[in-house]
């Protein structure tokens, strides 16, 4: 099997289906692009991936590790919060509005995860923080608030955020639809480095030059559904 797996993936709010079954497979090293038009299910499948939004039916494992539950013979049971949150930190997640903490400082704010999430060392995760933050091209900007960066430079903290737990997949949610244009060079930079890397990703994007450039597999989402995935010049048309 693949590193993530979903399977029977079924999410609704009230009457509306936003996902109606949604298999996915995702290897070890794969760079996954989900395309389709707004409103298909994308974002809610992202969040469906890391259980910040629970399901109605289906699964979502990684590295044969079910997310949000245990296996209890045939039925799934719901993990305790705490297990949640601890397997959650094996999934690293880039929001499109970055979510860094206000109050905390962008080296806090890489830290605070595998700190207080994962127990690890302060001054072990701190080192790692400023390795990070030099590979995102932010290594002087450690002590800054978030409101002091522009929205590129914060995406790119978010990104260094993600990284720090050391994550088995990244998940990008549209991560540069909430940039002025001329920022959104710098975060696909580094996306793409890190798809050079052999990292794991999801990304969600509407950026199909991007999607062809650095993805292994493209998938193609429409009401709530995967209606396509392979390759992208199989998946996308040609320009
Ligand atoms: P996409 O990311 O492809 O634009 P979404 O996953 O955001 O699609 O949304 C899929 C559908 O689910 C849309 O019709 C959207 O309005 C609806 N939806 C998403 N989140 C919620 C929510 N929290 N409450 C109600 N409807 C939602
Ligand atoms: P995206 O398509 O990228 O998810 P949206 O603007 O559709 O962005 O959604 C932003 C937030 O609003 C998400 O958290 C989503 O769950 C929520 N949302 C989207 N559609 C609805 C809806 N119809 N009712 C309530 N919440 C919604």
């Amino acid at each position: 099997g693949g590193l993530l797996e979903i399977r029977g993936v079924h999410k609704s709010y009230g009457l509306l289906e936003a996902l109606r079954g949604v298999d996915l497979t995702v290897q070890p090293g794969e760079v996954a692009a989900i395309i389709g038009p707004s409103g298909s299910g994308k974002s809610t499948l992202l969040r469906a991936i890391n259980h910040l939004e629970k399901v109605d039916r289906g699964f979502v494992s990684l590295d044969g590790e079910l997310i949000g539950y245990t296996r209890h013979g045939n039925t799934l049971r719901e993990l305790t919060e705490r297990e949640v949150l601890r397997r959650r930190t094996r999934i690293g997640f880039v929001f499109q509005n970055f979510n860094l903490f206000p109050h905390l400082t962008v080296l806090e704010n890489i830290v605070e995860a595998p700190v207080f999430a994962q127990g690890r060392p302060r001054a072990e995760a701190e080192a790692e923080a400023r390795e990070l933050l030099a590979r995102v091209g932010l290594a002087d900007r450690a002590d800054a608030r978030p409101r002091q960066l522009s929205g590129g430079q914060q995406q790119r903290v978010a990104i260094a955020r993600a990284l720090a737990l050391r994550p088995a997949v990244v998940l990008f949610d549209e991560p540069t639809s909430a940039l002025d244009p001329e920022l959104v060079g710098e975060v696909l930079g580094v996306i793409k480095e890190l798809a050079g890397t052999g990292t794991t990703l999801v990304v969600v994007t509407h950026e199909v030059g991007f999607a062809r450039e650095i993805a292994d597999t493209v998938v193609f989402m429409d009401e709530g559904v995967v209606v396509e995935q392979g390759p992208p010049d199989s998946v996308l048309d040609h320009p």
